[in-house]
């Protein structure tokens, strides 16, 4: 307990005096750095929407940048309900180290939300991870040695485009059309591959509401992919954090499902969207030896997932229905996404083109080829107060230029549409520019 305020039997203590910190270091003196930094540290690249983080944290400015799902539906009594328990029957093994694979109720959770959707596995198929991001992590880090070659597709998840270039792949991107994933193309990857005797060690991909696309890979597709999985022996690293959030359509079976326990198929996904990105909890589900070979990953990088926010999942999913909370944002998405295709109908140029998406979190537009996304950004943030992603920060190989990904789920639609119209203004002003330039015909 505090004591009082102004207890004179509880003197406080002050509080430490900080002092700004001045370094005495110029720039010139990151040279003793440059020359000792390692190989994979010298050549990661950022996140762009790491980068753009800080733009959401401009007041004025209305960014489509983050991938933010909406936390602030989530119910403040529920939220008290939860912590009370943990407080009152958890408390010392909350605040404890946990075991690497998590704690077996939460991998319970886990094989119940992955059971729920069809698919066959148990507790000890899984192992929870500090967000999707860090099963990423691992899984690259697991199997990709410098130079190895790894299929993924174009545009990727931005937030992996680090951890590829942390272990140093070479990533080939796949083309995607409204199906998803090319899987022919897939196909021919791999001959044209083989013929120059490079193996792909994996191929990431996300199927349910691709992040950046929006697209979502057919059915066909999907079965095609698992046939030479198999065929071609491709081990496949499946993310699925939005498989929940669907607003339109039917649910399709996941690749770990089609695979059924052949094992070509590594599960990732997260209560980041169906919960809540703040806990930091995600999983894997993984043949038996790569779930072995990622646990000493996982204790290298951090011991176990915090056990706190396992406790308060735990806890909350023996008292609530999870299903009914997503159920809420799926709603409140679903109208978000529709007043984002409707100010994209009426302020982008009849050339522009963009994804419908029938859940997730994003919509991916594609501009006139002659604009570029990336110089767009700087004057749509600086002149006009709005922020998106641009296409680049998708590809490793230097497309995406003309491409953006705008997000939907965490801003309400007044500010969508206000942030679209601003958008638009950029883009033609832009237009203006080029056409004044001669470079339209
Ligand atoms: N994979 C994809 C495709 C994502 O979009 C995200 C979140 N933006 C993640 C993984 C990681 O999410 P988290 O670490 O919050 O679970």
């Amino acid at each position: 307990m505090h004591p009082p305020e102004g207890d004179p039997t509880h003197p406080r203590t002050p509080p430490p005096r900080h002092r700004p910190h001045e370094s005495a270091l110029t720039p010139g003196d990151s040279a003793r750095y440059d020359v000792r930094f390692a190989s994979r540290a010298a050549g990661i690249v950022s996140s762009v929407m790491r980068d753009l983080m800080s733009l959401s944290e401009r007041p004025d400015i209305i960014s489509l940048a983050g991938g933010f799902p909406n936390t602030e539906s989530f119910a403040r009594e529920m939220f008290d309900e939860v912590i009370e328990v943990v407080a009152r029957d958890h408390l010392a093994s909350a605040l404890q180290y946990g075991p690497t694979e998590g704690l077996l109720e939460m991998r319970e959770r886990i094989v119940e939300i992955m059971g729920g959707d069809g698919a066959r596995v148990g507790v000890d198929d899984v192992m929870v991870t500090t967000g999707g991001q860090q099963a990423i992590d691992l899984s690259i880090r697991t199997f990709v040695n410098p130079g190895d070659t790894i299929l993924a597709e174009g545009p990727t998840y931005p937030g992996a485009v680090p951890c590829f270039t942390t272990y140093e792949a070479r990533v080939e991107h796949i083309p995607m059309d409204g199906d998803g994933l090319r899987t022919d193309l897939v196909e021919e990857a791999l001959s044209r591959l083989a013929a120059e005797g490079r193996t792909p060690k994996l191929l990431y991909t996300i199927p349910n509401f691709h992040n950046p696309a929006g697209v979502t890979m057919s059915l066909e597709r999907r079965e095609h992919l698992i046939r030479l999985a198999h065929d071609r022996e491709l081990l496949i690293v499946e993310d699925n954090p939005y498989g929940q959030i669907r607003f339109e359509g039917e649910p399709l079976p996941s690749l770990w499902e089609l695979d059924d326990g052949a094992g070509w198929v590594i599960h990732l996904s997260t209560f980041s969207k169906i919960l809540s990105p703040g806990l930091r909890v995600g999983w894997v589900a993984a043949p038996a030896s790569v779930l072995r070979k990622m646990n000493l990953g996982k204790q290298a990088a951090d011991l176990c997932t915090s056990t706190m926010s396992q406790r308060f999942i735990i806890e909350y999913m023996r008292r609530y229905d999870w299903r009914d909370y997503v159920q809420r944002l799926n709603g409140i998405y679903r109208s978000r996404r529709d007043a984002m295709l409707r100010a994209l109908e009426e302020e982008m140029p009849p050339e522009a083109v963009w994804t419908r998406p029938e859940g997730g979190l994003f919509v991916w537009a594609t501009l006139p080829a002659y604009l570029d996304t990336t110089h767009l950004l700087a004057s749509a943030s600086e002149k006009h107060a709005v922020g998106f992603v641009p296409g680049r920060g998708a590809f490793l190989d230097g497309r995406g230029g003309d491409s953006m990904r705008l997000n939907f789920s965490g801003v309400p639609e007044a500010v969508i549409s206000e942030g679209v119209r601003r958008l638009g203004v950029a883009v033609s002003e832009m237009t203006e520019l080029h056409r004044a330039l001669g470079g339209l015909t």
